[in-house]
C-alpha cells in the first residue's frame, strides 16, 4: 500500500514538474507581457498628458508675452521715455483684459497707477495742497464779502463783493473759492436759480479745485445742485444730478480719501433713494431704479479693484525692488515675472524696463498686473478646451497651497496623474491632468490584448483539467492495481482449496483405504464437484481475460431459454441441494427462442446462482424465473440473503469489485462473477438490472432482447477496452 502511495506521489510530482511548471512559466510570461503592455500604455498616456500640459502652459505664456511686448512697444514709442500717456494706457488696458492694471515704480519706491480709476486713496494719504500766492486786493475784497455775509447778513452786498474779488483773483483756487461763496449767498438770498447756475459753473470750470475742507469744489457743488433742485421742486433734475454724481463717484472721478468717498457715496445713494421713494413708481421711475442698481453693482466691483490695488501699492514695493534688483540671467525679452502675495491677496506681476543705463528716467520701472480671473476664465479655460480631449481626461488648476482654482467637471478617480508647472513658474499654479489608469484586468480585455487573456485562461484551464484528470486516473489506476493484487491472492486461494481436497481424496482412493463403497461414491461426487468448481473458476478467469483483450467469441444460435435454465437449476440443485438449498424454477409457457450464445448464458446464470448461494446468509431459498416482457425475455435470479447497499449497487458490476461488508469478505470470490454477467448480457444487446435491499435479498434480472443481435457485432465483446 505504501509503495502505491509513493507511486501516486511520484506521478503527481511528475505532473507538477512536467506540466505544471511549464504552464506556470507560460502564465508568468503572459502576465509579464501584459504588465509590459500596461507600462507602455501608461507611458504613452503620461506622454500625452505632458504634451497637453505643455500646450496649455505655452498658451498662457504666449498671451502674457504678447501683452508684455505690446506694452514695451507702446512705452518705447514715446520718445524712448518709457512714459506713455494715460489715454494710451487706457486704450491699452481696454485692448488687453488680461491686464488688471499698469503701474509705475518710481524712484521714490512708491507704486503709482497712471491709468487706474481708483475710487479713493487710503485715509491720510491725500496731501493738503499748498495755497498759491494771491493778490492782496482779492483777499481783502473776499474778506469784506465774508463780513457782509456772516456779520451784517447783507447778502446782496456780499454778492457784489464776491464778484469783485473774483475779478481781482489770479489763481484758479481763489477764483473757485470766491465763486463758491457767491453761490452760497445767492442761495441764502433765495436766488435759487442763480445759485444753481453758479454751482454749475463751478462744477464745469473749477471742479477739481479743492476748497478749504479739501473736498473738490465740483463734488460739493454737485450736492448743492441736488439740494437746490429739490427746493425748486424739480425732482427730475434733482434725480439726474444725483445720478450723475453717483456715476462720477463710482467712476473714480474725484480724488478722495476712503472716509470721504464712503461719506459722499452714501450721501448720493441716500439722495437717490429719497427721491425715488417720494415718487409713485411709474414705468419711467422703474427704469431709474435699475440705473441706480447698476451703479451700485459697479461700485461693489470697483471697490474690490481699488482695495486690491491699494493693498498692492502699500505692500508690494519692497518685493518689487527685490525683483528689480535681481539679475535674472536669462534676461527675458518680456519682463521679470513673479507671483507676489500681500495681505492674503495674490498678484501676478510682470516688471518691465528700464532699458537704458543712463538718464533720469531709467529709475522708473513699469509693471503690469496680470488679471488672475481673466487668465483663468478666458485664457486657461479656452486652452483646456482646445487641448484636452473631451473624454477620459480630467484637468484642474491648483494654487500654491494646493487649493483648487478651477477644474473640469469630471475628474476620473483612481487614475494616472500628471502635474506640471507653468513656464517659469508663472503663474505660481500647477496644472493637474488625470487620465483613467489602465488597470491590469482592463488591459486583459482591451482589444489586441484579449489574446493574452484567453491564452491565460486556456493555460489555467488546461492546468486544472490536467490536474483533475491525472489525480483521477492515478487514483483509479491505484485502486485497480490494489484490486488486481487482491484478485490474485483470492484466486490463488480459490484454486488452492479445491486442489487440496481433490489431492487429498485422490490419495485416499489411490491408497485403497476407503472403507465402504458408499463412502467411495461420495468421494467421487466431491471430486467431480470440486473439479467442476475449478473449471468454472478457470472459465471465469479465462473468459474475463478474453473479454478484456477483446478476444472472446460468442456463437449465436437459437436457444431455448427455459431448457437452458432448467439444466442450470438442476445442476445447482445437485451441487447445493444436500446443503438444504431450495431452488425454485418457473418459466412462461411460450417463451420465444433467443438468438444467443448458450454456453455464455449458462455461465452468467451459473454465476448468479453461485452468488445467491454464497451470499444467502442462511436463507436457503432461491427462485429462478423466465418470462416474456414485450420484446425481451427476462431471466431473474432471486435470493433472500444479504442484499446490497444502494451505494454499492452500481459498483458490484465493476471488475474485481468485492463487497465491502465484513460478511462478504469472509465469503470466497474473485470479484469477476458479475463483471462477466454484465459483459455477456451486453454482448446480447441486453442489460442487467439489480433490485436489492440490505438484509432482504437481491434480484438480478437479465433483460435479453428477442431480436437477433446485429451482424456487425457478431462475436465481439462490445465493451472491450483494449
Ligand atoms: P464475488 O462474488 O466473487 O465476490 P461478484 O462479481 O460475483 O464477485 O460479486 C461482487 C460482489 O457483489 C460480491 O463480493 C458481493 O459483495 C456482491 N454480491 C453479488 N451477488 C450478491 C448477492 N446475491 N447478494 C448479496 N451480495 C452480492
Amino acid at each position: 500500500m505504501n509503495s502505491l502511495k509513493r507511486k501516486r506521489r511520484r506521478i503527481l510530482l511528475l505532473f507538477a514538474f512536467g506540466v505544471g511548471a511549464p504552464s506556470l512559466l507560460l502564465g508568468y510570461l503572459a502576465f509579464r507581457g501584459i504588465r509590459n503592455d500596461q507600462a507602455l500604455l501608461e507611458k504613452r498616456n503620461r506622454g500625452e498628458l505632458r504634451l497637453i500640459a505643455g500646450q496649455v502652459a505655452s498658451a498662457v505664456e504666449k498671451s502674457i508675452s504678447k501683452v508684455e511686448e505690446d506694452f514695451t512697444r507702446l512705452a518705447e514709442s514715446r520718445d524712448n521715455s518709457l512714459n506713455p500717456d494715460s489715454r494710451e494706457l487706457l486704450k491699452f488696458k481696454k485692448r488687453y483684459p488680461l491686464v488688471e492694471d499698469v503701474f509705475l515704480l518710481h524712484r521714490d519706491r512708491a507704486v503709482h497707477y497712471p491709468a487706474a480709476a481708483l475710487l479713493y486713496v487710503p485715509d491720510g494719504a491725500m496731501k493738503t495742497a499748498e495755497r498759491p500766492q494771491e493778490s492782496a486786493a482779492a483777499r481783502e475784497t473776499f474778506l469784506a464779502g465774508q463780513q457782509a455775509e456772516f456779520r451784517a447778513r447783507d447778502f446782496k452786498r456780499a454778492a457784489i463783493l464776491y464778484r469783485q474779488s473774483r475779478g481781482q483773483a489770479r489763481s484758479l483756487q481763489m477764483r473757485g473759492e470766491v465763486l463758491n461763496a457767491l453761490a452760497r449767498v445767492q442761495k441764502k438770498d433765495g436766488l435759487f436759480r442763480d445759485a444753481v447756475d453758479t454751482y454749475k459753473l463751478i462744477a464745469q470750470d473749477f471742479g477739481q479745485v479743492r476748497g478749504l475742507s479739501g473736498i473738490p469744489l465740483g463734488l460739493a457743488a454737485g450736492f448743492e445742485i441736488v439740494a437746490l433742485d429739490l427746493d425748486l421742486e424739480d425732482r427730475g433734475a434733482a434725480f439726474q444730478a444725483a445720478l450723475d454724481l453717483y456715476k462720477e463717484l463710482t467712476g473714480g472721478k474725484w480724488a478722495l480719501e476712503k472716509a470721504q468717498y464712503d461719506f459722499f457715496s452714501l450721501k448720493a445713494v441716500q439722495a437717490l433713494e429719497t427721491i425715488l421713494s417720494s415718487r409713485e413708481s411709474n414705468g419711467e421711475w422703474a427704469a431709474y431704479k435699475t440705473d441706480v442698481q447698476v451703479l451700485k453693482n459697479r461700485e461693489v466691483s470697483e471697490r474690490r479693484k481699488t482695495e486690491r490695488l491699494l493693498v498692492f501699492q502699500a505692500e508690494a514695493p519692497s518685493e518689487l525692488r527685490r525683483m528689480a534688483s535681481q539679475d535674472s540671467g536669462e534676461s527675458r525679452a518680456g519682463g521679470k515675472r513673479a507671483a507676489l502675495n500681500a495681505a492674503g491677496r495674490s498678484y501676478l506681476v510682470s516688471l518691465l524696463g528700464p532699458r537704458r543705463e543712463n538718464g533720469d528716467r531709467e529709475n522708473v520701472l513699469w509693471g503690469l498686473l496680470i488679471d488672475r480671473e481673466f487668465l483663468k476664465a478666458d485664457i486657461l479655460a479656452k486652452a483646456f478646451q482646445r487641448y484636452v480631449p473631451p473624454e477620459g481626461t480630467g484637468w484642474a488648476v491648483k494654487g500654491p497651497d494646493g487649493e483648487r482654482l478651477m477644474s473640469s467637471g469630471a475628474v476620473p478617480a483612481d487614475s494616472l496623474e500628471l502635474q506640471a508647472d507653468f513656464s517659469g513658474g508663472f503663474p505660481d499654479w500647477r496644472i493637474e491632468l488625470r487620465r483613467q489608469d489602465p488597470h491590469l484586468f482592463e488591459s486583459f480585455l482591451t482589444s489586441g490584448r484579449g489574446l493574452y487573456f484567453f491564452a491565460f485562461l486556456l493555460i489555467g484551464g488546461i492546468l486544472i483539467f490536467g490536474l483533475v484528470l491525472t489525480v483521477r486516473s492515478v487514483t483509479q489506476e491505484l485502486e485497480l492495481s490494489r484490486m488486481k493484487s487482491d484478485f490474485i491472492s483470492t484466486v490463488s486461494h480459490e484454486f488452492k482449496s479445491p486442489l487440496t481436497s481433490i489431492r487429498h481424496l485422490a490419495e485416499m482412493l489411490q491408497s485403497g483405504r476407503v472403507p465402504s463403497e458408499d463412502r467411495r461414491r461420495k468421494y467421487y461426487d466431491v471430486l467431480v464437484e470440486q473439479s467442476e468448481r475449478l473449471t468454472r473458476l478457470t472459465e471465469n478467469v479465462l473468459d474475463f481475460a478474453r473479454m478484456e483483450e477483446g478476444r472472446k467469441e460468442f456463437r449465436f444460435e437459437p436457444v431455448n431459454v427455459a431448457a437452458l435454465l432448467e439444466d442450470a437449476v438442476s445442476a445447482a440443485r445437485e451441487r447445493v441441494g444436500h446443503e438444504g438449498f431450495e431452488i425454485g424454477f418457473r418459466a412462461d409457457r411460450f417463451l420465444p427462442l433467443l438468438e444467443a450464445d448458450g454456453a455464455a448464458l449458462s455461465q452468467a446464470v451459473d454465476n448468479l446462482l453461485d452468488n445467491a448461494v454464497k451470499y444467502s446468509a442462511g436463507k436457503k431459498k432461491i427462485t429462478v424465473s423466465a418470462e416474456a416482457r414485450g420484446r425481451h425475455v427476462v431471466v431473474s435470479v432471486r435470493d433472500f440473503g444479504l442484499g446490497i447497499k444502494k451505494e454499492e449497487q452500481d459498483k458490484v458490476f465493476e471488475r474485481f469489485y468485492r463487497g465491502g461488508e465484513e460478511l462478504t469478505r469472509t465469503v470466497k470470490g474473485s470479484g469477476l462473477g458479475l463483471t462477466l454477467v454484465k459483459k455477456i448480457v451486453e454482448a446480447h444487446k441486453g442489460s442487467v438490472r439489480l433490485e436489492s435491499e440490505l438484509g432482504m435479498g437481491s434480484t438480478f434480472s437479465l433483460w435479453l432482447p428477442v431480436n437477433r443481435p446485429k451482424e456487425g457485432n457478431h462475436g465481439k465483446d462490445p465493451d472491450h477496452r483494449g
